[in-house]
């Protein structure tokens, strides 16, 4: 599916379409350049799963975790991390496919056990994005 949004709350509804078919288990790939709504589509997932909390980007620890309504979010930011390996040492391949959690990656480093969604935003102007979700 491929959609064109004019400003971040249209990107957030678009994230909340998305989080009503979710039921566990996915992975979720968020794809763009910096800049371009990873973490403000994220956002919209958290609140369209029941996340209370404030969601802010975990660039220095890789992961933060939220508790839904019935799903928990787990949500990664690998930007800084060096390579794979290191990522594996801390263990957090192993949140992913969680039944009762979805992940969702910025910048992912990590092999998905399961077929990942790819959410791919591209910047089309200053608040126009392209969001393709496949
Ligand atoms: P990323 O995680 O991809 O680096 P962020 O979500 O942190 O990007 O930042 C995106 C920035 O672009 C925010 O300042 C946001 O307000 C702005 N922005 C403008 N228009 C949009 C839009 N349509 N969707 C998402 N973010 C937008
Ligand atoms: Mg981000």
């Amino acid at each position: 599916m491929k959609y064109r949004v004019q400003n971040p709350s249209q990107t957030q509804q678009i994230a909340a379409e998305l989080a009503r078919r979710l039921r566990g288990g996915e992975v979720i790939w968020m794809e763009g350049d910096l800049g371009a709504g990873k973490t403000t589509f994220v956002k919209g997932l958290a609140a369209a799963l029941g996340v209370e909390e404030v969601v802010t980007s975990p660039t220095f620890t890789f992961l933060r975790s939220y508790r839904g309504r019935a799903l928990t979010l787990h949500h990664f930011d690998l930007y800084r991390a060096q390579d794979a390996d290191e990522l594996y040492e801390l263990g957090l391949a192993e949140y992913l496919g969680e039944s009762d959690a979805v992940c969702v990656i910025e910048w992912n480093k990590l092999e998905s056990p399961v077929e990942p969604i790819r959410v791919r935003i591209r910047v089309v102007g200053d608040t126009e994005r392209e969001i393709e979700i496949v």
